[in-house]
C-alpha cells in the first residue's frame, strides 16, 4: 500500500489554499474574522487529520471557518475504526502535526507505532488545545456542495437541510 503521512497530505491542500489566500491579501481584500450567520470564508468537510489541520491553518490566516463532520467527534479514520489491533504503520513522530513546536514538545507518544486509541486521544487533545470545537459542527453530514459562478461562492447543504455559503470549500473527507 502506498502510504502518505498526514503532514504531506495536508501540505498539498494547504499549498492550494495558500495560493488563493495570498492572492486575496495582495488585492487588499480583508478576510472577516467572524462569520455572518451562515456565511463563512471557508467550509471544511471532515474533522480528521486533514480537516483539523485546515481549520488551524485557515483560522491563523484570519478566515472564518466552519467544519462540518458527519460523526459525533473529531478523529476521522481514528474515530470510525476502533477494531482491535488498529494502529498506524508510520512512526507516530512522523504521523502527527508539525505546525506547533509546543504541541510537539509536550505530547508524549508511549509507543513508536501508536494504536488507534492513542491516536484518537492525540487528535482530541489537539482539538481541545487549539479550541477547535467551537468551529466544528458534529452530526452534520454534507449532502451537496454547489459553486455559483455569479457570486463565486459555494453553497453547502447538510442532510438535515441546513445551508451555508463560503468562498472556499475544502473536502477533507479522506479516501
Ligand atoms: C487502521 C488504519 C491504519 C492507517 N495507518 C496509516 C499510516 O500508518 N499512515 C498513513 O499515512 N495513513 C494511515 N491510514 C490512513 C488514514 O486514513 C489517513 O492517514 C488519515 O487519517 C486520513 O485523514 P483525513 O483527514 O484525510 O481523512 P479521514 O480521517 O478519513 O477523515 C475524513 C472525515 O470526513 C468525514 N466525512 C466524510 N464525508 C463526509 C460528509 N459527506 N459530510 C461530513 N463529514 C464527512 C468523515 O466522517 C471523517 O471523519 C490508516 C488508516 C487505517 C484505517
Amino acid at each position: 500500500m502506498a502510504v502518505i503521512g498526514p503532514t504531506k497530505f495536508v501540505s498539498a491542500i494547504q499549498n492550494q489554499l495558500l495560493g488563493k489566500t495570498r492572492k486575496m491579501s495582495a488585492t487588499q481584500e480583508k478576510p472577516s474574522n467572524k462569520s455572518a450567520g451562515s456565511n463563512f470564508d471557508a467550509i471544511v468537510v471532515g474533522a480528521g487529520f486533514g480537516g483539523l489541520a485546515m481549520l488551524h491553518r485557515l483560522r491563523k490566516q484570519g478566515l472564518s471557518v466552519q467544519v462540518l463532520e458527519a460523526g459525533t467527534g473529531v478523529g476521522g479514520t481514528w474515530y470510525w475504526n476502533r477494531y482491535p489491533g488498529a494502529r498506524c504503520d508510520v512512526e507516530s513522530m512522523e504521523y502527527s502535526y508539525q505546525f506547533d513546536e509546543d504541541l510537539q514538545q509536550e505530547w508524549e507518544w508511549p509507543e513508536r507505532y501508536s494504536p488507534q486509541p492513542v491516536i484518537l486521544k492525540y487528535l482530541n487533545h489537539v482539538a481541545d488545545r487549539f479550541d477547535m470545537r467551537k468551529d466544528i459542527q458534529f452530526n452534520a453530514r454534507v449532502k451537496s456542495a454547489v459553486f455559483d459562478e455569479t457570486t463565486n461562492r459555494w453553497t453547502v447543504t447538510t442532510e438535515d437541510g441546513a445551508a451555508m455559503t463560503a468562498t472556499y470549500c475544502v473536502m477533507a473527507t479522506g479516501c
